[in-house]
């Protein structure tokens, strides 16, 4: 693999712009390795950005959505053209597996191939009137400018739940990436610029969340902030689009359990745990942070558990063998590393792992070792908070109904997942289950493009990403009326 760091630019108005101060993203697997130099933004750049955009949404917002949706199909296409390239960058970057990566750039395949179908639908209502000779209906339109503000964890696929349906819908976007996936962002948008997308449509702004990212939720010309990232900055980036009147779709964080039931199919639930625990190193917002074991199974399942985790294979996202890369960075593995210590603090059993990883081949990179613990009641910390690592805590069960009420005794809703054989346990569990995804019999992550992703309570506020759910966050609704009576009618009183 090519090692030589890209240097990635700020894009504003169709031109690659170069930055007089550099910062460097490095390989999470090992650290010596610097994937890339990006700018360290400042205010001035961003409005430069804000006013590209603003003054590309005169003409964008008039391209018809087919023909804007043409551009968004290319980008699908320019995608698959470099799905390889981008997969090992982004294993590279934000150390993932290779198969990983490459499911992440093929969700930005699926997601341009369904957005540009939307670009020949974004149905609208028509209704009759209560008038005679008087006609309604409702459109669709776009909003303006949206400012992106994306995290490491999808460095591909969630920029593109965001940019693609608010291009297909007429918007003009900002993206400002995590830090630690500016070499990603930044061959995305050269796919954007590739695929035809007139200057000023798409913009990319990298650096700090703390100054790009405020920026953008301060601007008065931007109408809309699409976040996707952890509670904390979500509740920030809530307050502040309040007060500056801005729309906002927040998803954030997850605590997410598995429950299997004494009647389950265990190999099924089992292979379902580990992808769930361990793939993308936990590192997922729908990850499997609790294991709901009933008691029945429990001492039979966890021993199977324990064996298959030690099997599994630690290393470089880059390399084909490895099954669990490393933490994005040292800032994820302080946090993991403070995790177990409170698990021990407050009585919990570490069964297998529980360490830094400090084996010769991994000293240069953030591994954490595949950790489970046991003994862990609902309310430990551990069993509360996101902890966002390869951490998987065992929970003790009595019934069905036990099961549910400590899953749902969660301050997040985003995923959940119930093995049992039982259908009318699977259909109470539906029903009953306080989260925006249940899966029955499959683990808690793997999300598909053409159906609504996000969750409820403190997970978002209640808007959905994906599917058609998607339309909803990046148009406004638009009402028509066209009396044809060539006279005034009054409704509510000249029908009476
Ligand atoms: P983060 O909140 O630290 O950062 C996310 C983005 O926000 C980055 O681009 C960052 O630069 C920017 N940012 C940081 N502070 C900001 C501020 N004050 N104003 C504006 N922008 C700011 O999150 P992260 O560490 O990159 O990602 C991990 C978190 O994301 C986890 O909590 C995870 O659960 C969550 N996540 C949620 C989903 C979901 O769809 N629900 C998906 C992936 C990740």
């Amino acid at each position: 693999m090519n090692s030589t760091p890209l240097t990635c630019r700020n894009y504003i108005d169709g031109n690659w712009i170069d930055a007089p101060t550099l910062k460097e993203s490095r390989n999470p697997a090992d650290w010596r390795e610097v994937v890339a130099t990006f700018p360290n933004s400042d205010v001035e750049d961003v409005n430069k950005a804000v006013a590209a955009a603003r003054r590309a949404y005169k003409t964008w917002r008039l391209v018809p959505a087919p023909v804007r949706s043409e551009m968004v199909h290319r980008v699908g296409e320019l995608l698959l053209e470099r799905k390889e390239e981008l997969a090992n960058l982004m294993s590279r970057e934000m150390g993932k597996p290779l198969t990983e990566s490459r499911g992440d750039v093929q969700e930005g395949v699926d997601c341009a191939f369904y957005y540009a179908g939307e670009g020949r639908r974004l149905f609208g209502q028509t209704t009759p009137s209560e008038l005679n000779n008087k006609f309604a209906m409702t459109v669709r339109v776009p909003l303006g400018v949206c400012a992106l503000i994306t995290p490491w964890n999808f460095p591909v696929a969630i920029p593109c739940w965001k940019a693609l349906p608010a291009l297909v819908c007429g918007n003009t976007i900002i993206l400002k990436p995590a830090q630690d996936t500016s070499a990603c962002a930044t061959i995305l948008t050269e796919i954007f610029h590739d695929a035809g997308l007139p200057p000023g449509v798409v913009n990319l702004v990298h650096g700090a969340g703390q100054v790009v990212g405020r920026e953008l939720l301060e601007h008065p010309d931007i109408d809309l902030v699409s976040f996707t990232g952890s509670s904390t900055t979500g509740a920030e980036i809530g307050a502040t689009c309040g007060r500056t009147h801005k729309r906002v779709c927040l998803e954030l964080g997850g605590k997410n359990a598995q429950i299997v039931m004494e009647d389950a199919d265990l190999e099924l639930a089992l292979e379902g745990a580990l992808w769930g625990a361990f793939g993308t190193t936990g590192q997922r917002c729908t990850a499997t942070s609790r294991l709901l074991l009933h008691r029945d199974i429990k001492a039979e399942f966890t021993a199977k558990l324990l064996e298959q985790t030690s099997k599994l294979r630690l290393g470089a996202g880059a390399d084909d063998q490895t099954q669990v890369g490393p933490l994005v960075n040292s800032a994820q593995l302080e946090r993991v590393k403070d995790y177990l210590e409170i698990a021990r603090s407050e009585g919990a059993k570490v069964l297998i792992g529980g360490e830094v990883a400090t084996e010769e081949k991994f000293k240069y990179g953030y591994f954490f070792q595949l950790t489970i613990l046991d003994e862990v009641t609902p309310t430990m910390r551990i069993a509360r908070e996101e902890i966002f690592g390869p951490v998987l805590a065992l929970i003790e069960i009595d019934s069905f109904e036990d099961a549910i009420a400590i899953l749902n005794d969660t301050a997040y809703g985003l995923s959940s997942s119930i093995y049992t054989r039982d259908v009318n346990r699977a259909f109470q569990a539906m029903r009953d289950i306080e989260a925006g995804i249940t899966y029955i019999n499959g683990p808690t992550i793997g999300a598909e493009v053409h159906l609504p992703f996000g969750g409820v309570k403190q997970t978002g506020n209640g808007h959905r990403e994906a599917g058609s759910a998607a339309l909803d966050v990046f148009t406004e609704w638009k009402t028509i009326y066209v009396d044809f009576s060539g006279r005034l009618q009054r409704a509510q009183i000249d029908n009476r």
